[in-house]
């Protein structure tokens, strides 16, 4: 396939035309319109008559970039046949884009510019190696077709989706470009329209190329490969790819300028909760490296395997111009959401009241709810064992109520955290001698975030400095009104004591019930929250879960979290078995796979598999989140220390019950400030291990045990390798302790105090020291090692430290008021007369939390 030689000493109009891809009859028009009188198409060019075309075109439509810019787009087509997956072979119609763009330095680059259509700049002698240019494009095109190949030998299924969509892209275009062509005589342009010049311009210069684009191929499979990047203009030019840069006008009134013609394709990029760099880079059609650009700009490093949480794959992707949206892929809950019931609602039947109580520490929480359940709990058989299940409910003439019997908000809010909502109604246990304290605002505070309504129980009736009615006052100047003073809150007087009241405040509990008008399914599979979850060394995992609609029957398959398993035995809180629990009802189970998170939805699943599957595919999920949510967090202190000073305290945290293990998280990270944080590398339910400690070793940690001890070999290790362990039973300490902790991190505050004022009188300018100030105190003392700024004008010009201080010739520590001295500054010479020197001492102060 021999080559056509061209003419190449003379640009003849048609060469010029066929050079920009364009009809010659629009290019006459255009350079006519310049005021270059050219008449048939073999009418020879010049250099001069390209550079006023260009003048007269950029003055037509040239923008601020379009003067400095020129860019060029050309596409190659050809077909290669390929063996797809099924050995059956294709046609694939590979498509070559090249782009070029000119910078305009100086005027004068403006004919090489214009005369540089094609060739790279030489534009004096524009085809001097054409050939070899041709040759090497040509050698370029089929490396990348081969590349492109290659590539998409190994793209699978996933892929074709992808070009599903770029083929019906491409029919679109070609439609548009048909539609376009012949470019209307008003529409200029340097961009060919594609289909009728394809051929042409193949004609002219190309004959060898072996396939047109025809509006019917478009539909075959379409690879598109971005030529080489001629000139770096422009951002992301990895985000074009796959996408397609305009090279024709799409209708007959839009103009086409100079400018870049590619535009940015927006896209929707589904974003699972975890996505590695490389993934995320393949759904926008990027290079990873592109990703990791980006993430260096958001000041992380990142390599190519390394997982990003959904939150900062989506910033992203958004940086990168495109659309994020939180994706779930292949995530089998999709099937939850499918079998939920939703005629659920239709036979809902009222439920009882689910109670947290709240309240200062020792106004009696503990004692109303243990004297409830003492007097209250069906009173069970004679013998019958109650037992702590964090939960129970009492019947009442008036109807039944539950209690959660981990009183105290901490419990409640981390429940709330994991966006439980298991409380229906808040009692406010305050003590009538005592009235509202600092945990009673809190708990207050607590309930009015969560829009839970509060029912006071005003406690210790029985104590003779009870006074209600100031209990009263305080509470209505915290928000919380009274009944009788026209409020929504009742305040019942009772005594977990003597049991006073405690019938009406059982009462009011079910008015308020009343009032929500709480409802149920009862007959549905079972949905619910898990109260409270441990490891039973005989029975092994164990969790008590709150029923929240439906019912839940032995035998059941329960999923919860990544762990699921058979209902095998079902108590009630005085530990006898029960086969079923309705709505509002606790039961502890037996039979789950693993000790669940307390606060994790429950429901019931009616295929064993499915919640196999579920839990599994939850587990990875998990481990992926919590890894790169780790990894996160490390990054993030990395930031930190590289900021310099915030300090971090690191703690393993182990508890006896999920609960007061949450609850402890919850309460100490809360302690950290600008300047302390408080990080928890771990936490779990159980005694303290080797495993343990070793990780606190790891990561410089201190190990906080709550109702859990070490066993002997974790204390061996800690004690070796220096880990401290410290042990707690009551929150509050633990709270105190770390406060107290932190404290002692804080870096001291700095406290300046001046101690002197002096004035300059002289300034002698000696060469080989620099500026001496010949000064008088006037106020306090000027010591040597004192700091100093300069005042002029009573405006600060410098701050800094003394070099030298000198009384007549010797050095001196301090001189005070009413005498003369000499000064010199450390890195300040500027002193002139009637400068002032504000002298001060910076004293550092040790600071508490
Ligand atoms: P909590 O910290 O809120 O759980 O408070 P507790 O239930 O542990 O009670 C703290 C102290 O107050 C205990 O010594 C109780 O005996 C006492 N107490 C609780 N309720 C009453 C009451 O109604 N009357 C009297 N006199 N003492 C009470």
């Amino acid at each position: 396939t021999a080559r056509r030689p061209r003419k190449v000493a003379q640009t003849s109009v048609a060469q010029f035309a066929s050079e920009l891809k364009v009809p010659p009859s629009v290019l006459l028009e255009q350079l006519r319109a310049a005021g270059v009188d050219k008449r048939v198409p073999e009418d020879p060019l010049s250099e001069h008559d390209k550079s006023r075309l260009l003048e007269y075109l950029r003055r037509m439509h040239g923008s601020a970039d379009a003067k400095n810019k020129i860019t060029l787009t050309r596409k190659h087509t050809s077909e290669i046949k390929k063996a797809d997956a099924t050995g059956k072979y294709r046609t694939v119609q590979v498509e070559v884009r090249k782009k070029r763009v000119f910078v305009k330095r100086d005027p004068a680059d403006a004919t090489a510019a214009a005369a540089a259509a094609d060739a790279p700049p030489a534009p004096a002698a524009p085809s001097i190696n054409e050939k070899e240019l041709e040759l090497r494009e040509e050698e370029t095109r089929r490396q990348q077709q081969l590349a492109e190949l290659q590539a998409a030998e190994l793209k699978d299924k996933q892929e074709r989706e992808r070009k599903e969509v770029e083929q019906k892209q491409a029919e679109q275009k070609a439609a548009e470009a048909a539609a376009a062509a012949p470019a209307p005589a008003g529409a200029t342009t340097l961009h060919a329209p594609k289909t009728a010049d394809a051929k042409t311009d193949k004609k002219a210069k190309k004959p060898k190329t072996t396939t047109v684009l025809r509006d019917d191929s478009a539909r075959r499979r379409t690879i598109k490969t971005r030529g080489d990047a001629g000139g770096g203009i422009g951002g992301w030019h990895g985000r074009g790819r796959g996408g397609h840069h305009r090279s024709a006008p799409s209708s007959a009134g839009e103009q086409t300028t100079f400018a870049q013609p590619s535009e940015p394709q927006v896209r929707d990029i589904g974003v699972p909760e975890t996505i590695s760099v490389g993934e995320l880079a393949h759904r926008m059609s990027v290079k990873a490296a592109e990703v990791i650009k980006v993430l260096m700009k958001l000041g992380t490093m990142a390599t190519i395997n390394q997982v990003l949480d959904q939150e900062t794959a989506m910033i992203v992707v958004e940086e990168m111009g495109h659309k994020a949206k939180p994706a779930k892929l292949d995530d089998p809950e999709a099937y939850l959401a499918e079998a939920e019931p939703e005629a659920a609602a239709a036979d809902a039947k009222p439920r009882p009241p689910v109670v947290t109580v709240m309240g200062h520490v020792d106004h009696g929480k503990t004692s109303l709810l243990d004297y409830i359940r003492r007097t209250k709990v069906a009173a069970g058989e004679a013998g019958g064992i109650t037992q702590h299940i964090g939960a129970y409910h009492v019947e009442t003439p008036r109807g039944v109520i539950t209690f959660l019997d981990t009183p105290g908000h901490e419990a409640f809010t981390a429940m709330r955290a994991r966006g439980a909502k298991a409380t229906d109604i808040v009692v406010l246990v305050v003590a009538a001698e005592d009235g509202v304290m600092p945990q009673t605002i809190e708990a207050i505070n607590h309930a009015k975030a969560a829009k839970v309504p509060l029912v006071v129980a005003m406690n210790k009736m029985d104590k003779h400095e009870a006074n209600p009615d100031k209990v009263k006052q305080e509470l209505l100047t915290h928000g919380v009104v009274p009944e009788e003073y026209g409020g929504e809150s009742p305040v019942v007087p009772v005594s977990a004591k003597t049991g006073q009241g405690v019938d009406n405040l059982l009462e009011q509990i079910l008015l308020q019930a009343e009032v929500l008008e709480l409802k149920a399914a009862v007959d549905a599979p079972a949905r619910g929250v898990v109260i409270e979850a441990r490891l039973d060394k005989g029975r092994g995992p164990v969790a008590t879960l709150l029923v929240q609609s439906g019912t839940l029957n032995r035998g059941d398959i329960v999923l919860t979290g990544a762990v699921y398993g058979r209902v095998r035995a079902m108590l009630d809180e005085n530990g006898k078995t029960v086969q079923a629990a309705g709505p509002s009802i606790p039961v502890e189970v037996q039979g789950l796979s693993e000790v669940p998170s307390a606060g994790e939805d429950m429901m019931v699943v009616a295929d064993e598999r499915k919640a196999r599957e579920i839990a599994l595919f939850r587990q990875g999920k998990f481990r992926d989140v919590k890894f790169a949510k780790q990894h996160a967090a490390k990054l993030e202190l990395f930031g930190q220390i590289g900021e310099g000073d915030k300090k971090v305290l690191t703690l393993v945290i182990k508890a006896d019950v999920q609960g007061s293990q949450e609850a402890l998280i919850h309460a100490l990270t809360r302690l950290g400030t600008d300047e302390v944080k408080v990080t928890v590398v771990h936490a779990g339910v159980g005694g303290i291990t080797e495993s343990d400690v070793n990780l606190a070793m790891a990561s410089r940690a201190v190990i906080i045990g709550f109702n859990t001890r070490a066993d002997a070999t974790a204390r061996k290790l800690a004690e070796s390798s220096g880990i401290q362990i410290r042990y707690y039973n009551i929150i509050y300490e633990a709270v105190d302790e770390i406060k107290a902790a932190l404290s002692g991190m804080l870096a001291p505050e700095r406290k300046e105090s001046v101690i002197g004022m002096v004035e300059v009188r002289q300034v002698f300018r000696i060469s080989k020291i620099g500026t001496v100030a010949g000064c008088y105190v006037l106020d306090g003392t000027v010591k040597r090692s004192a700091q100093v700024r300069v005042l002029r004008d009573n405006v600060v010009i410098h701050t800094g430290e003394i070099d030298s201080l000198k009384r007549f010739k010797d050095d001196v520590r301090e001189v005070k008021a009413g005498f003369e001295c000499g000064m010199s500054l450390k890195s300040f010479s500027d002193l002139k007369e009637k400068d002032q020197l504000e002298v001060f001492e910076v004293l550092e102060v040790a600071r508490t939390l």
